[in-house]
């Protein structure tokens, strides 16, 4: 199967969103996005095994649910795909998938606080953010989700949420396209910083949970407004 069978403007919304998602300082040298193939069922799309603020089009390859590669591509792919392959397969409502490693949101998961919605605008986080520990699964490891195996275990621990805090690791958040788990990536962030100062400063009283899912609603309908924000940024892609 060639990627080039994917739509592509996907192809390209996908790298875009690599971009992007260096650019707004969610991911690093490290940290990946995915999407749903949008024809071939059971496939979805991801960089090879590069920094996403340097992908280009040539490096997206199509992955299976066993995060096997099936592009006529000899790319190596990132050791971590099996985060978004078994995720796939556990929830039919992802279209999208980010994980990184962003620095404000490291303290929630060693110490097993969830984050919660402490603006209108991490209304997504109504319900809080789940837990997964490698350790208890897999005991001690290098905290990379080698496997399917590993794969499942998180894709378990995330259940119903839109982001699971990886203790000691970072986090992954889905969405139902890109757009969307692009403005969670960067919004979990943003919410763990400010989440972390309020804390320092007193008792806090977070988003009600039907305050969040109104609140998420509303916003939801925008992201448009952020999205051409972040790509004007980044400005044309090489090909
Ligand atoms: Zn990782």
């Amino acid at each position: 199967m060639s990627v080039a069978q994917s739509d592509p403007a996907l192809l390209d919304k996908l790298v875009m969103a690599n971009r992007i998602l260096y650019d707004q300082g969610v991911v690093d040298g490290f940290g990946h996005i995915s999407v749903r193939h949008d024809s071939v069922p059971g496939v979805f799309l991801l960089s090879c095994n590069r920094a996403p603020g340097l992908v280009v089009r040539g490096d997206i390859d199509c992955f299976d649910l066993d995060g096997a590669s099936v592009s006529d591509s000899s790319n190596r792919p990132y050791l971590e795909r099996f985060i978004h392959s078994e995720i796939y397969r556990a929830r039919a409502d992802v279209i999208a998938v980010v994980h990184s490693h962003s620095p404000n949101v490291i303290p929630f998961g060693v110490t097993g606080q969830r984050l919660k919605p402490i603006f209108h605008m991490a209304g997504f986080l109504g319900g809080g953010t789940a837990h997964y520990d490698i350790r208890d699964a897999s005991g001690n490891t290098d905290l990379l989700v080698r496997n399917g195996e590993l794969g499942k275990y998180l894709a378990t621990a995330l259940g119903a949420h839109s982001c699971v805090l990886m203790r000691g690791h970072g986090s992954t958040t889905v969405g139902a396209s890109i757009e969307q788990v692009v403005y969670r990536a960067i919004y979990a962030e943003v919410n763990a910083r400010l989440q972390s100062q309020a804390l320092g400063l007193g008792p806090v009283t977070y988003l009600s949970e039907e305050e969040a899912q109104l609140a998420a609603t509303a916003i939801d309908g925008q992201i448009g407004r952020c999205w051409d924000l972040w790509q004007r940024r980044i400005g044309p892609i090489e090909s």
